[in-house]
C-alpha cells in the first residue's frame, strides 16, 4: 500500500474507461460528472488494485446507461455517470452512480459471484465485481450496492482512513 490521492486516481480511471469504451463503440456517450472532496488528502491503498475497482465500476455504469438508452423510447433520456468522493469521520467514500438500467432484485443477489454476468458472450467475464469485492475486503473496506430497476445504480466503496489522524 502507498499514500494515494484517491481523487486523482478516480479521475484518471474515469477518463481511461470513457475513452476506452468510446473508442470501441460510439453509443457510450454518457455525461460524466465528478464531485471530489478536496479535503481527503492521501490514503493508504494499493493504487493499481483500487484503480482496477474504480475502472470496473465505471465500465459497468457506462454499459448500464448504454443499455437503457437502447431500450428507451424516451428521447429525453440523458445517460449520466458520476463519481463522488467524500471524507467522513474515519472513512472515505467513493461512489459511482449511473442512471442506467438498474438491477432487478433477483439478479442483484448474484452480482458479486465470480463468473456471474448478464452480458452477451464475449462482452463480460463476470469477474469484475467479485474481484472488486475481494480487493476492497483486502483493504479492510466495504463495497455496497444500491439499485432500482429503470432508475439506476450506485456502488459505494468505504475505506477506513488512518485512525491516528
Ligand atoms: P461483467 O461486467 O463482466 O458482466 P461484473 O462482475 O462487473 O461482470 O458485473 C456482473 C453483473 O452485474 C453484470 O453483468 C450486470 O448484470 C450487473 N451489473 C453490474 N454493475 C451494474 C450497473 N451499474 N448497472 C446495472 N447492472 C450492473
Ligand atoms: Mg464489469
Amino acid at each position: 500500500k502507498e499514500p494515494t490521492d484517491i481523487n486523482k486516481l478516480a479521475d484518471e480511471y474515469l477518463r481511461l474507461a470513457y475513452h476506452g469504451l468510446r473508442a470501441k463503440d460510439k453509443s457510450f456517450n454518457a455525461t460524466l460528472e465528478t464531485n471530489f472532496d478536496e479535503s481527503i488528502g492521501k490514503i493508504n491503498v494499493i493504487p493499481q488494485d483500487m484503480g482496477r475497482v474504480i475502472l470496473n465500476l465505471i465500465t459497468n455504469a457506462f454499459y448500464a446507461t448504454a443499455e437503457r438508452k437502447k431500450a428507451s423510447e424516451n428521447e429525453d433520456y440523458k445517460p449520466t455517470v458520476s463519481v463522488t468522493t467524500k471524507k467522513l469521520k474515519n472513512t472515505v467514500e467513493i461512489a459511482v452512480k449511473d442512471n442506467g438500467t438498474g438491477i432487478p432484485k433477483s439478479v442483484v443477489e448474484k452480482i458479486f459471484q465470480p463468473f456471474f454476468t448478464t452480458k452477451p458472450t464475449g462482452q463480460g467475464t463476470g469477474l469484475g465485481l467479485s474481484m472488486s469485492y475481494d480487493i476492497i475486503k483486502t483493504h479492510g473496506g466495504e463495497l455496497n450496492v444500491d439499485t432500482k430497476e429503470d432508475e439506476g445504480t450506485t456502488f459505494t466503496i468505504q475505506l477506513i482512513t488512518n485512525q491516528n489522524k
